[in-house]
């Protein structure tokens, strides 16, 4: 009969939007109307890599050959921030989506925010879905379809020759999930339907980049990230040796650990020789560092070993899993594992596709 379903799932977070789209091998099953609408739309999605000034498609991750509801197709992966949700509804217009009989499944605050503005201004419905519950679906999902999605840093504890090792993720339970998304959630997953949300805060990806662009000026997150890894944090942070001279031997703090994150900048002199590579590096350093702290405290009351990391602020930011590995080993005297994910931020948008299929 008519093939009905969704080809789009999609995560309308506070910064960014993550689009799904799968691309079924052949539309031939569609009916005739719809098939129309699903090549308009599958020829701007694939004829283009960037969409407008914002939109991307990140090529490099896309999952070939996938098996979904029995039919054969490609999984693409798309984002663009959500402060440009008007020019996607533009275009959802203009490619006169709506002529799809399903809909779209949508997750994330989004889902809610721009519900009715979805509805009456291009009449597409969006099936809504919990985000907490589409990650675990599409950490599942994808976990299962790509063979190298979950890899881990040999060496935590030397950043210089730590290198990413592919982990083995088929029998995960119990494990720590650890969302970097604009805020953080942290879930804590004994199966496959048992899990809950253990903590979060609101120091996040978002608090990162908010802080520094008030402190360096800098426009993007990938111009926030570049600073970040030509800078010196120490020259803004104080550390222990700061303060004792050395280290501090009877509670095991070496000199190197910090004490104070920005502690330096107290000092009118400090903040004048400050350069915005420094302090861009702090950001991530302090951020990062907070992050990985409450995890840590996470893991040991839930008692759980493999703390796996997602999120975008994961994307192209290889100085905080560094970190994020370093901190896990060596506060927890090499008890827990930090495993991260090659689909950093699109797992919610892969569960909320898959959910609306069941
Ligand atoms: P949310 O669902 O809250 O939008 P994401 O998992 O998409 O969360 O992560 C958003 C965070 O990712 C941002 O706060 C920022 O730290 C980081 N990030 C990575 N790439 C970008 C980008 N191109 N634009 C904005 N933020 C980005």
């Amino acid at each position: 009969g008519q093939l009905k379903m969704p080809l789009f799932g999609m995560d309308i977070g506070g910064t960014l939007t993550k689009l799904v789209y799968y691309e079924p091998t052949n539309f031939d099953e569609f009916d005739l109307k719809e098939r129309e609408t699903l090549q308009t739309i599958h020829k701007y999605l694939i004829g283009n890599t960037a969409y407008g000034k914002t939109g991307i498609r990140d090529v490099h991750l896309e999952m070939g050959n996938q098996t979904i509801c029995g039919r054969n197709g490609k999984i693409h992966f798309i984002r663009f921030p959500t402060a440009q949700m008007s020019a996607f509804i533009d275009l959802a217009r203009g490619k006169n989506f709506s002529g799809l009989a399903s809909g779209i499944c949508a997750t994330g605050g989004g889902a809610y925010m721009f519900e009715e503005i979805f509805k009456k201004t291009v009449n597409l419905t969006l099936h809504k879905y919990d985000e907490l519950e589409c990650l675990l679906k599409g950490i599942h999902y994808i976990d299962r379809h790509n063979p190298s999605e979950c890899y881990y840093f040999s060496n935590p504890r030397d950043t210089g020759c730590s290198e990413k090792l592919p982990f083995d993720f088929h029998n995960p339970y119990p494990y720590l999930v650890v969302n970097i998304g604009s805020g953080v959630s942290i879930l804590s997953v004994r199966s496959k339907t048992d899990y809950s949300r253990v903590s979060g805060t609101s120091l996040g990806g978002g608090t990162f980049l908010g802080l520094c662009c008030l402190l360096t000026n800098c426009e993007t997150f990938e111009e926030a990230i570049e600073l970040a890894s030509k800078g010196d944090s120490t020259n803004i942070d104080k550390l222990v040796k700061d303060i004792y001279g050395g280290d501090y031997d009877k509670f095991g703090l070496k000199g190197e650990t910090v004490a104070c994150s920005f502690g330096q900048m107290m000092s009118q002199d400090k903040r004048k020789s400050a350069k915005r590579e420094d302090l861009a590096r702090a950001t991530l350093v302090t951020l990062t560092n907070n992050i990985g702290s409450i995890a840590r405290m996470c893991a040991k009351t839930e008692k759980i070993e493999r703390v796996v990391f997602v999120g975008n602020f994961l994307r192209v930011n290889e100085i905080s899993m560094k970190l994020l590995a370093y901190a896990m080993d060596y506060w927890s005297n090499g008890s827990l594992k930090a495993l991260f994910l090659q689909h950093e931020g699109y797992f919610g948008a892969m569960g909320c596709l898959l959910e609306y299929l069941q």
